[in-house]
């Protein structure tokens, strides 16, 4: 079993199902078609049925990612296995975190925080997936400082800043968003070369999440081809029943 990201009480997105059968077909299903931003809401709401897609969508970049870290428990282990290819040579760099871990550092650093200006507090909160989405759907880099700017402060008007504030400003949100990134680096024993990793559990349960699919979709395949049941009553059966049906049918 997977040991809960959120303490006792406090989780803020419900309670975890595993993704298996017609519920992770219908996953990714949902999720080949999206962006990055939708296929990561979508992921959690189907791991968490009582979770709605807008109060998904408001959770802190933080404490979402916290979420699906959970979700990858629930479905892969508490340890998650990654590579990458170095920079430098192309060794193949692999990588093992603790889920839980990662899950609390992120919940550590979600928190909002505030910022003196001309004698006006400014309170500064971390950017959810509805802020990211309007950001990055501007039209330069520029607006959408701006959108984020506008949506993750209170207490003042950022068209009305002068350039140093707003640029102080930013510059205040831009660390709060680092402390909630997972980032660490790897050394190549190949080539000793150092490399910075950027941990996106997003795109990285959404590579397995499609992954587990497609080989259930495999299994489905075989079943029906060699016994002639339906899609729903093979997605229906326990991962063990179907098991011992693919040895049969394998001999
Ligand atoms: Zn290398």
């Amino acid at each position: 079993m997977h040991s809960p990201v959120f303490p006792d009480g406090a989780d803020p997105t419900g309670a975890v199902r595993t993704l298996s059968g017609e519920a992770l077909l219908a996953t990714w299903e949902r999720c080949s078609a999206g962006t990055p931003s939708s296929r990561a809401l979508a992921m959690l709401c189907a791991g968490r049925p009582t979770l709605a897609h807008a109060d998904a969508a408001a959770l802190s970049l933080a404490t979402r990612d916290a979420a699906l870290l959970e979700l990858h428990a629930s479905k892969f282990g508490p340890d998650l296995s990654a590579f990458v290819a170095c920079d430098a040579c192309g060794e193949r760099l692999e990588f093992e975190l603790r889920t839980a871990d990662i899950a609390a550092t992120l919940q550590a650093a979600d928190v909002s925080d505030t910022m003196m200006l001309d004698g006006v507090m400014l309170r500064l909160r971390m950017a959810n997936t509805i802020d990211i989405a309007e950001a990055a759907a501007a039209s330069d880099l520029e607006a959408a400082h701006d959108v984020l700017l506008a949506r993750c402060t209170e207490g003042v008007n950022p068209a009305e800043l002068p350039d140093a504030l707003r640029d102080a400003v930013l510059a205040r949100l831009e660390a709060m968003h680092e402390a909630a990134e997972i980032s660490f680096s790897l050394g190549c024993p190949a080539c000793a070369a150092r490399q910075a990793i950027q941990f996106d559990i997003a795109s990285f349960l959404w590579a397995e999440i499609r992954h587990a699919a497609r080989n259930l979709l495999d299994d489905v395949h075989e079943l029906a081809w060699a016994y002639g049941w339906a899609e729903s009553a093979i997605l229906a059966m326990s991962p063990q029943r179907r098991a011992a049906y693919l040895e049969r049918v394998r001999g």
